[in-house]
């Protein structure tokens, strides 16, 4: 198995860098990537990561099946209205907590738009919303839709050289993105003074893994398609890197009880809302409030604020 030499967040030396798991979720037979853990900044790591070439081919032909397979057939990642349907309730989670930025930004980009499931109720509300969205599938079901959307934010920046934007929403894309820092930085520069960026991200405290340590979960969790899991702990790091900004890390549990009960008793992922009746929306949400006050929960919230 090859070894890091550094950590590739904080640079700190090899000797600080620990094997969390050689399981990693979609790997090819034979490739030898692992993940690692910096004990400085506490950040987890897919080391080596993927090539720019596998990259590519990763997220222009396999990220929907990939998806797919790994949410269940509820996910709804290969038929793009289900896609907007089966999210309905993730978007009133989200907006919880984006509602009281809303009335700030006028000009709304998300990153990693999908089928667009965000931004149609903040179109309808009368927010400028542009998408960016690398999948082909996703984008002819946006231009349909009449959402502006771009395959990158270069192609995005080629066409629109001097907007910029209230509020920059990403979930569960930084996750993805090779630089962190430098994608983090990029958005700053695309948005007015006082203006936010909003993302999710997994936490890696998440309770299957932390609390119920499922060994199922667990092959599942270190997924080929994340160069990184962050804690609270090294997402402050990543974002003290960042200039002239203020921010907030939000805890959130996307997941429900029901959801962990079907990972305890089958081993596998789905089961939202399976046993809900049961037990009533009461527990569930009590459930998720411990969770998230214990900081064993399997979402973070970043808030930055660009200052004025
Ligand atoms: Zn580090």
């Amino acid at each position: 198995m090859p070894l890091p030499k550094r950590c590739p967040l904080c640079y700190s030396d090899y000797y600080l860098q620990d094997v969390v798991t050689s399981h990693v979720f979609g790997n090819q037979p034979g490739r030898g990537n692992a993940f690692f853990r910096c004990k400085s900044c506490d950040v987890i790591y897919q080391y080596p990561g993927l090539s720019k070439q596998e990259e590519e081919k990763f997220y222009s032909a396999e990220f929907e099946n990939f998806m797919d397979a790994r949410s269940g057939k509820s996910g709804g990642w290969l038929n793009s209205e289900n896609h907007v349907l089966a999210n309905e309730k993730t978007r009133l989670r989200r907006m919880k907590y984006l509602e009281k930025y809303l009335d700030s930004s006028k000009e709304i980009l998300e990153i990693g738009c999908s089928s667009g499931f965000m931004l149609y109720p903040l179109i309808e509300e009368g927010h400028n919303c542009i998408g960016i969205e690398p999948s082909g599938i996703f984008s002819q079901f946006l231009e349909r839709n009449k959402v502006i959307s771009f395959e990158s934010l270069n192609d995005f920046r080629k066409n629109y050289k001097s907007i910029k934007f209230d509020l920059i929403m990403h979930f569960f894309v930084l996750e993805h993105i090779d630089q962190p820092l430098l994608f983090l930085q990029q958005q700053l520069s695309l948005l007015n003074p006082g203006g936010k960026i909003i993302f999710e991200i997994p936490n890696v405290a998440d309770p299957l893994y932390c609390i119920y340590d499922i060994p199922e979960f667990e092959r599942f969790y270190w997924s080929i398609a994340h160069p990184w899991y962050f804690s609270k702990h090294s997402l402050i790091y990543l974002l003290e890197q960042l200039v002239s900004i203020d921010y907030e890390i939000v805890l959130d549990q996307r997941y429900d009880l029901s959801n962990h009960l079907i990972w305890a008793r089958d081993g596998k992922p789905g089961g939202m809302g399976k046993f809900t009746e049961h037990f009533g929306i009461e527990m569930e949400n009590l459930y998720r409030e411990q969770l998230k006050k214990i900081e064993k929960c399997d979402t973070l919230v970043g808030i930055i604020r660009k200052l004025e």
